[in-house]
């Protein structure tokens, strides 16, 4: 389908909803065109998930390149994008991660206005809770990193948490709460419509979707890219951008390169509809729960990773039990809650736990992945510096530390000791 066939672009407003409503809803488009790839581009772009949809977008809109396919083996938000626990935050504590996380959040406070598309970011604030006057002191650390961002953070005692959660159970044994880091700005949005406002921009932009087409191989001549091999036959592309987060080890080893990323399964789960009970988003880091309440009313909540090496985006019940057992211990009232889902999505962890956006050995040949449970707030920010880096052959400013040869070098990025560990699997 061309885009003459679905006609202009069309704007989304109040006025068309009470438009289109008075005319029985038959005159809506297509959010974005179905193409057949065609034989070149400049960029090709492997993956649409939310960072694969954001650099076509950004390279579009920043850069002025159009000429552009987004080459996406499944069909798009069908991964991560549309599979996480939607926390957005700039909590971050490492130059090298804090101005990059400022710049995605700011991002996110004007993408509906940019995207015409509602993805539902609601800063309903983000608590981070401590149990130790250690932890106490780690958190005042980051808070004071946070500030001198320009970011915002809030420290609370006991009371103060119980001011805004007075559900949970403040005087557990194990982990009794001494207060929590509340980010005003933090909060949560709709997964799987940041893919979809990103691929409706970037396809009004000239970028071509092409969805159910699988890169089986990336063709390399001389030490520089020239395409890709496809379910849907071979594209040739001045550059290409591999951007397939839990399958970038397999992707990338198609240009014969070895990543130091390993692929985990990391689950979530959400509860039946309820009325409104947590208007924040709350991390029990000790317990490794975290929870907050979606628009319809479900209890969105998740745990760590299930700990070996997968390529199932499903998980196993060992991990269940945790993650039930952690949330009964830190507000008892969720036992009362029915769970009606869970599911798994593929996490690819880097040995720091910080992210890659670099070029790779081979000339025209791009790499981001490396997002470790903490992909979806990046978004907005991977897309924008990927972009930059495609298009003009240099690292944004905000991502220049995350490199490739980090890991040959020493000059890790390690935030927080949540990366994987290579020895154990
Ligand atoms: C349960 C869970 C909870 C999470 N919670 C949070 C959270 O609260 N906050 C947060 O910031 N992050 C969170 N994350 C992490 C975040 O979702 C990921 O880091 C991020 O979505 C990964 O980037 P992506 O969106 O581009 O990935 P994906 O959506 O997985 O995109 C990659 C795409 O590449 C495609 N692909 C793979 N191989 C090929 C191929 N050969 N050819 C063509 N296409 C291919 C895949 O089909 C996929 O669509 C969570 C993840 C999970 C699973």
């Amino acid at each position: 389908m061309s885009q003459q066939d679905t006609g202009p672009p069309m704007r989304y407003s109040g006025f068309n909803v009470i438009r289109q409503g008075l005319s029985g809803n038959k005159g809506w488009t297509p959010a974005w065109r179905d193409p057949a790839p065609k034989a070149e581009y400049d960029v090709v772009i492997i993956g649409g998930g939310g960072h694969g949809l954001s650099t076509a977008y950004y390279l579009a809109k920043n850069h002025g390149l159009t000429n552009i396919a987004v080459v996406e083996k499944g069909y798009l938000g069908g991964g991560n994008i549309g599979r996480n626990t939607t926390i957005v935050r700039a909590n971050y504590f490492l130059p090298g991660n804090s101005e990059f996380y400022s710049h995605s959040l700011k991002l996110w406070e004007g993408l509906e206005a940019d995207l015409n598309y509602n993805v539902m970011h609601s800063q309903r604030g983000l608590i981070n809770l401590f149990h130790s006057d250690g932890q106490r002191d780690a958190f005042v650390r980051r808070g004071n990193a946070m500030i001198n961002q320009g970011d915002d953070a809030i420290l609370l005692d006991r009371e103060g948490v119980r001011k805004h959660l007075p559900y949970l159970d403040f005087e557990q044994t194990r982990f009794p709460i001494y207060g929590g880091l509340l980010h005003p700005r933090g909060g949560s949005a709709r997964h799987d419509a940041v893919a979809w406002g990103y691929a409706r921009g970037a396809d009004q932009r000239g970028v071509d979707l092409i969805q159910n087409c699988e890169v089986t191989g990336i063709d390399v001549s001389g030490g520089r890219v020239t395409g890709v091999q496809t379910t849907r036959g071979a594209i040739r592309a001045k550059k290409v951008a591999i951007i397939v987060a839990g399958r970038s080890s397999q992707v990338a080893a198609m240009a014969g390169m070895r990543l130091p990323i390993e692929s985990h399964v990391l689950q979530a789960f959400v509860t039946e509809g309820l009325k409104p009970v947590i208007d924040h988003v709350v991390s029990f880091g000790m317990g490794h729960f975290y929870i907050s309440q979606s628009d319809k009313g479900g209890l969105v909540f998740g745990g760590d990773l299930d700990f070996y090496a997968s390529y199932a985006a499903r998980g196993n019940l060992p991990m269940v039990e945790h993650v039930m057992e952690a949330g009964m211990t830190l507000m008892p009232m969720i036992g009362r809650a029915k769970v009606l889902r869970s599911w798994g999505g593929i996490m690819d962890m880097s040995p720091d736990g910080s992210p890659i956006i670099d070029k790779t050995g081979i000339e025209g040949l791009y790499l981001d992945c490396g997002w470790n449970y903490g992909g979806f707030k990046a978004v907005p920010a991977s897309g924008w510096c990927m972009a930059h880096l495609v298009a003009t052959d240099t690292p944004h400013e905000y991502a220049a530390r995350f490199r490739l040869d980090r890991f040959r070098t020493g000059h890790l990025l390690d935030e927080e000791g949540t990366g994987s560990q290579h020895n154990l699997h």
